[in-house]
């Protein structure tokens, strides 16, 4: 079997640590396989390396950050090689260009365009452990690009796809998804198996595990992901396409987001072009608006309920008071959250929100906005319930069991 291994920066973050991942990475060769390692910075030196840059400048240029930052991706590599290779394993490091992998031009947020997978082969075929370095290529004229903050998740599942490999496991100090939380619910479990779905709406849960975009890559090229921790032989979470037996369970996590403010529009016009006025100035803001919500009107006017980011909330309110016309007023609070139940399995099972409404007026919470898709219920309540309904839900889909 072909695995790519990706190794995040607290895997890493001493050479103790990265002494440890080379035992790992010697065993799982020892089993037979062919491994290809990639890897982040060592913990905290992205960090360091942004404050040099801002030692001389509030705004340096980002091509030559992306030199700079691209640097601490390349001292692991070359570590591990080293440390391989004093165990008596064949090993080769490699940079993102040396790997093969071309971005587009926009330094410091760079999308993966193609990769070359030849190199890596060939050093494969000669019996190496391949050791890439993370989070890094370079645009069609030669300088180096980083991907954004997270960036070596993208690469190693990016790499994964380009050769076909069986998996990518990708190590942290969280041994995978659990079902919530479980600084919220002592009582969440981790689970052994969720969907690339369902891991995008759970973002939150897996936010110190993986980065959402490379989810997204992952599903797009059918990459099987194992989330596991460098620190244990747990066996950790597969991430990959929905199978039936999915289907059959309900509910898989609740995910909670305390970043939400509401705005609510009083007194809308209920005409055509006010919803789109409205929406297209808050795009043209950069505002990312999540949920909305609007009733029913009566005596042609409406109520137009949306969320916000809470960091956006004062631009979302500039916005909507700058219109002079066809609104009646606002209502703004920042003191809410969103809780989201998820699974693949409410596409084929009716009451699964019920069930979340009945849960929730038990604990008298009261949900102030709703959405849904296939997979989620999305409710807005007030944010001094958040943890509240966060263990009310996962008790009352028995996620426990
Ligand atoms: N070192 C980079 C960062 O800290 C990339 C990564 O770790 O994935 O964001
Ligand atoms: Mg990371």
């Amino acid at each position: 079997m072909l695995i790519v291994h990706k190794y995040g920066g607290t895997s890493v973050g001493s050479l103790e640590r990265i002494e440890n991942v080379a035992t790992r990475v010697a065993k799982a060769r020892e089993e037979g396989n062919d491994i290809v390692v990639v890897v982040s910075a060592m913990s905290g030196e992205t960090n360091k390396l942004i404050e040099y840059a801002q030692h001389f400048s509030d705004n340096p240029s980002k091509r030559e950050m992306d030199m700079l930052l691209s640097s601490g991706e390349r001292v692991t590599a070359a570590l591990l090689a080293i440390a391989l290779q004093e165990k008596g394993y064949p090993a080769v490091a490699m940079t993102g260009r040396q790997a093969g992998i071309l971005t587009d031009d926009s330094h410091t947020y760079a999308r993966i365009e193609s990769i070359d997978p030849t190199a890596m082969k060939a050093e494969i075929a000669d019996g190496k452990v391949v050791i890439v370095s993370g989070f890094q290529g370079i645009n069609a004229s030669g300088s180096v690009t980083t991907l954004g903050r997270g960036g070596s998740d993208l690469s190693a599942v990016a790499i994964a796809g380009a050769l076909k490999a069986d998996a990518c496991e990708i190590y942290s100090d969280v041994d995978g998804i659990y079902t919530t939380d479980p600084r919220i619910e002592p009582k969440a479990k981790k689970m052994d198996f969720i969907s690339y779905d369902e891991m995008l709406e759970l973002a939150s849960l897996g936010a110190k595990v993986l980065q959402n975009r490379s989810v997204e890559l992952a599903k797009k090229l059918n990459v099987k992901i194992v989330a596991k921790s460098s620190f244990s032989d747990a066996e950790g979470t597969v991430i990959g396409e929905e199978t039936e037996e999915m289907e059959a369970v309900l509910v898989s996590g609740i995910a909670l987001d305390r970043n939400q403010a509401r705005v609510t529009v009083r007194d809308v016009s209920d005409k055509p072009g006010i919803a789109a006025e409205i929406f297209t100035k808050l795009a043209e803001e950069q505002i990312n608006v999540d949920m909305i919500i609007q009733n029913a009107s009566a005596d042609g006017k409406t109520n137009l309920g949306f969320t916000v980011p809470q960091s956006e909330l004062t631009q979302a309110k500039a916005v909507i008071e700058s219109f002079d016309h066809d609104i009646g007023g606002m209502d703004l609070d920042d003191s809410v959250c969103k809780v989201s139940v998820v699974g693949v399995g409410m596409k084929s099972h009716s009451g699964v929100a019920a069930t979340a409404f009945c849960a929730l007026a038990n604990e008298n919470i009261n949900i102030e906005m709703i959405s849904t898709s296939e997979i989620k219920v999305s409710m807005i309540v007030s944010e001094k319930y958040a943890e509240l309904a966060v263990r009310t839900l996962h008790n009352a889909y028995n996620l426990d069991k």
